[in-house]
């Protein structure tokens, strides 16, 4: 299971973010998926079963737009179907994520009790669900994923990619490692550096609890406590 996430220039950010899925792959996983924003419309492809299947989805209908986020999931709530498979989304966000949210149930009771319609079995699509309801009532994305951070119990990675912003990812790591890639002019998320190897050799590794404001321009990196966290940038060797 894995994360990877671009905000590109000048190229599609589709065949990049499949390319790094093929290298998460020796993690093990069940289904893929990928989502991009093009002029601010979000967009996905999702299939269970081998990255191959992924690739038959966007070759017979590809995504567009040079920002997006990508996910080889390994089920831990809800079968490795289609439905199932991660990007999720409501509408005005998507969301990846690796590990478990342990409070759904109640979140998810709460959030079908005012109005969300859940369509999939997962713990995930809570999130979008959360993050989509604090948009609703106002908050920008930002704000919105970090509200929802703060919400969610349990151990996880998470990307999300948000309608109407083409240069803003918001990344998170409590329990599930996850690191920054910062390229020339465009930057990546990724869940190791091995999966980023061939985009950038430079990488931030967040720490526990932090979660990152990505946009083409850098990272901007909090701690848990919201203070403003100064992570070391490192040279990881492209071999490993
Ligand atoms: N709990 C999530 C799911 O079952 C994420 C699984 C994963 O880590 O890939 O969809």
């Amino acid at each position: 299971c894995g994360i990877v996430g671009i905000l590109g220039t000048g190229r599609e950010a589709a065949p990049v973010l499949l390319d790094a899925l093929k290298r998460l792959e020796y993690r093990g996983y069940d289904s893929a998926g990928i989502a991009t924003v093009d002029h601010g419309r979000l967009d996905r492809r999702r299939a269970p079963g081998k990255l191959t299947a992924l690739a038959a989805e966007l070759e017979a209908a590809p995504l567009s737009g040079p920002s997006g986020i990508g996910h080889t999931r390994w089920a831990t709530h809800g079968a490795a179907t289609m439905t199932n498979a991660h990007p999720h989304a409501a509408s005005r966000v998507a969301v990846v994520h690796n590990g478990i949210i342990e409070n759904f149930r109640e979140l998810r009771a709460r959030l079908a009790s005012e109005g969300h319609s859940f369509v999939t079995q997962t713990d995930t699509e809570t999130i979008v669900h959360l993050c989509q309801d604090m948009m609703d009532r106002g908050l920008g994305p930002v704000e919105a994923a970090s509200e929802t951070l703060r919400q969610l119990e349990g151990a996880f990675a998470l990307a999300f990619l948000f309608e109407g912003e083409d240069d803003l990812i918001v990344a998170a790591r409590r329990g599930s490692p996850l690191a920054i890639g910062w390229g020339e002019g465009e930057m990546f998320v990724g869940s190791d550096a091995l999966a980023l190897a061939p985009m950038t050799t430079r990488i931030t590794y967040l720490e526990e609890g932090d979660w990152a404001v990505v946009t083409r321009a850098g990272a901007e990196i909090h701690d848990e406590a919201g203070r403003i966290a100064n992570r070391p940038v490192q040279v990881v060797s492209p071999s490993s």
